[in-house]
């Protein structure tokens, strides 16, 4: 016994000598918390203003990131001469007032209804017509046999056969593009999902930034309360007239930043480990959120100045010590906006998708336990090991997610290459529960550079790039774990 345990606390101390040494030798070992901090306070400094999609200051920042992949050799993509990729985005802004007029009732803009495109129309006693969903595909023409020229459109919300009620929602100004393209005068979709109309009308109403169109009409696009469905059967209405304002679209300049690491294995560096953090923040001023006299700016240190400053000091690593898998490196714009950045890159990837073999992208809502790192999906991928291993290696624990109930997996950029198949969890700072130190600082002008512990984020960055190190150097990629829910959409993907 005594022997046996002698030969393994040698074997052990062996194995462990030449394991630290390995480590010691690579450059996340030797990352400097200067360097991290450099990053931090630059990124989440009060001259950045919060770093707002459509902002001046959202564009300075991703300029940063473009230029620090330059100075750590980092190329741009095969087909690209910059960093930066654009994502189209628009300000849209309705006009304040706007009625229609439905038998004896008066319906009033922003309460009653929303216009979402279009330009001013003054439209009087138009006959109305029913067309189902207003929708054209393969499978279905609901404007088939039904004349709509000079009319005006009346429909079902959303698109047929879809429950995912952002899909509804965005899929439907195609809509307005089918019914202007049949002739019709404006086009109006009963709203009627399990969600307060008030609350539409507060996001998508007034002044937004959002995803650019690509189905432009100039016909007013109304979305009406359901509530007021009654008045629009056949029978009991057969014309409305209507007088709105016209939805002012102004484009505003967005970028991703993308840029990519060669691997070194001949055949693995085919495929492409995708290192990612959306360098968005909120911005600054009362209409973001709550401010004090001494303090107006959202600064996003936490959320996500952090997983940035990951994703910057990850650059730097491979650069200088390349793996066998090829790194893509992509920083996201827009995502407090709805992940607008994520969502373009996924419709608009520069390396194709089935490539990608994965994905580890890098946010958070904040720490309370600076002995851990959290990893919102840690168990649905069998990269777990890789993980857990990098972690220790730092002396950190790595944790799963803490509140599945919150669904946190589907609330981030990695669920936009996720849905694409892609295994993709998240890693954040140690986060144990949604508690007051969480709060504190979450979406909070109190989330300072001065207020977080720059050695225990030195460390996370380091357990953020020896996890996708030991990833890109695996012998299988990973994959998802048999029965996740994105385990089908993972094997039409990778066509395995
Ligand atoms: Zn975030």
């Amino acid at each position: 016994m005594l022997r046996n345990n002698l030969t393994f606390i040698f074997i052990f101390s062996a194995v462990f000598a030449a394991f630290s040494q390995k480590i010691s030798k690579l450059p996340e070992y030797k990352l400097s918390q200067a360097e991290v901090e450099a990053h931090l306070r630059f990124l989440a400094s009060d001259e950045m203003l919060g770093r707002r999609t459509g902002e001046i200051t959202n564009n300075v920042a991703a300029r940063y990131i473009a230029e620090q992949f330059r100075l750590s050799g980092v190329k741009t993509v095969s087909g690209q001469t910059d960093y930066l990729q654009k994502v189209p985005l628009e300000f849209s802004k309705g006009s304040k007032t706007g009625e229609i007029y439905a038998g004896r009732d008066t319906l009033k803009l922003g309460k009653d209804f929303m216009m979402l495109s279009g330009k001013a129309a003054k439209l009087q006693n138009i006959p109305v017509v029913f067309v189902g969903y207003g929708w054209i595909d393969e499978s279905q023409n609901d404007y088939k046999d039904v004349d709509v020229k000079g009319k005006i459109v009346v429909c079902q919300f959303g698109i047929p056969n879809n429950d995912k009620p952002f899909e509804n929602m965005t899929g439907s100004t195609q809509k307005a593009k089918f019914a202007a393209e049949n002739g019709a005068l404006a086009l109006v979709q009963v709203y009627n999902l399990n969600f307060p109309f008030a609350s539409i009308v507060r996001n998508f109403g007034g002044e937004r930034l959002m995803a650019a169109s690509v189905f432009n009409a100039d016909i007013p696009h109304l979305w009406i309360n359901s509530s007021y469905i009654k008045q629009f059967s056949k029978e009991m209405l057969p014309s409305l007239s209507l007088n709105v304002g016209e939805v002012v679209k102004k484009p505003a300049p967005a970028y991703n930043v993308v840029g990519v690491i060669e691997g070194t294995d001949p055949k693995l560096k085919n495929e492409y480990v995708v290192l990612s953090a959306h360098f968005d923040h909120i911005g600054a001023g009362k209409n973001y959120g709550k401010v004090t006299e001494s303090d107006t700016i959202f600064n996003g240190t936490r959320d996500n100045a952090i997983g940035t400053t990951a994703l910057l000091t990850a650059a730097k690593a491979f650069s200088a010590q390349k793996p066998k898998r090829s790194i893509l490196l992509i920083g996201y714009t827009g995502e407090e906006l709805g992940m607008l950045g994520s969502r373009y890159y996924a419709e608009n990837p520069l390396v194709p998708l089935k490539q990608c073999v994965f994905n580890l992208n890098s946010d958070g809502a904040g720490y309370n336990d600076s002995t851990k790192v959290t990893i919102i999906g840690l168990n649905r991928t069998d990269a777990e090991g890789e993980i857990v291993t990098a972690s220790k290696a730092f002396g950190i624990e790595a944790i799963n997610d803490p509140v599945p109930e919150q669904n946190l997996f589907d609330r981030s950029d990695n669920v936009s290459l996720a849905v694409k198949g892609i295994p993709a969890p998240n890693m954040s700072p140690g986060l144990t529960a949604f508690d007051a130190e969480i709060g504190k600082y979450y979406h909070q002008a109190a989330d300072n550079p001065e207020n977080v512990s720059m050695g225990y984020l030195t460390k996370f960055c380091k357990v953020y790039i020896y996890s996708a190190r030991l990833i890109a150097n695996k012998a299988t990629a990973p994959k998802w774990k048999s029965g996740d829910k994105y385990e089908k959409v993972g094997q039409e993907l990778y066509g395995k």
